[in-house]
């Protein structure tokens, strides 16, 4: 499923670290670079979307509390409104899930 794992920051080759515990997906895998020690969660949204797991607890709180997607982009001003409805959409459906 994953491609190639390479460090985001040296290229470096990363190996599996143990898991990370979050609220909106669970037990995930997490990695860390053999080089410079940095480490990540690699394949994820979190990757796909460069920006942190805060930022995305974030996004979700002001959604939940009714604000629209301009509203939260104008907030959160690192993302695009699409973004902002990417990330909503892929969470929901594990909220509701879960
Ligand atoms: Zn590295």
């Amino acid at each position: 499923m994953l491609s190639k794992m390479e460090c985001k920051k040296c290229g470096g080759e990363v190996v599996k670290a143990g898991f990370w515990d979050t609220m909106y997906r669970g037990r995930i895998q997490r990695y860390r670079c053999n080089k410079c020690r940095h480490q990540s969660v690699y394949g994820g949204i979190y990757h796909r979307y460069r920006i942190s797991e805060a930022t995305i607890k974030q996004i979700l709180a002001l959604h939940r509390q009714g604000k629209s997607l301009r509203q939260i982009r104008d907030k959160i001003k690192i993302v695009s409104h699409v973004t902002v409805a990417n990330i909503v959409k892929h969470f929901q459906h594990r909220i509701r899930t879960k």
